[in-house]
């Protein structure tokens, strides 16, 4: 199954364009080769926002880790005893 980049207009597998949600089939249209050029040209220009973009992501990483952790010490008993026994 191929896929027509939307830049360098070349026909490549499906895996060569990197999804752009989670869970949606939909990929984007420029191949994997194409995006990091692009990010590459534009962190050249302008590097800020990436930096910034990087700093919330990893921000939020640590936030969800505190939050499995919460979530997990709030399981009820009978739960936690249930996955122990298996
Ligand atoms: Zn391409």
């Amino acid at each position: 199954m191929g896929k027509t980049c939307s830049n360098c207009k070349k026909v490549q597998d499906v895996s060569e364009f990197s999804p752009r949600h989670k869970g949606k089939p939909r990929t984007n249209s420029w191949c994997k080769a194409c995006m990091r050029e692009l990010r590459r040209k534009r962190f050249a220009e302008d590097p800020v926002p990436y930096q910034e973009a990087y700093k919330r992501h990893y921000k939020r990483l640590k936030q969800e880790k505190k939050t499995d952790k919460w979530s997990a010490y709030k399981k009820p008993m009978f739960v936690s005893s249930y996955y122990e026994e298996q």
